[in-house]
């Protein structure tokens, strides 16, 4: 089913305000907000190097029932998944 643009915004503020990628020892600091699993947001244009992933441990992987994990470098929940 397809989202409406008002309920992909919420959601996608939903995901930014629990977003843990701040915290990770891959993160670096280049002005972008995380939420790298999220279809709308592109992979990270700053972080290169694969250093640790803590999305498990992130609310949105429980919420979301995500599979994945690096995000930023390998890109979003659904580009991981082939869809
Ligand atoms: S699962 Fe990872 S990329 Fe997605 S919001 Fe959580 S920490 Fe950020
Ligand atoms: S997606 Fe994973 S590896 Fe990338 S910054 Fe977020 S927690 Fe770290």
């Amino acid at each position: 089913m397809e989202m409406s643009p008002e309920e992909m915004q919420k959601k996608k503020e939903m995901v930014l305000s629990m977003c843990v990628c701040a915290n990770c020892p891959s993160w670096e600091e280049c002005g972008e907000e995380g939420g790298y699993c999220f279809p709308t947001i592109a992979k990270s244009g700053c972080i290169t190097e694969e250093k640790g992933c803590i999305c498990g441990g992130c609310p949105v992987t429980e919420k979301m029932g995500l599979k994945n994990v690096y995000y930023c470098t390998r890109g979003s929940e659904k580009e991981q998944l082939g869809m």
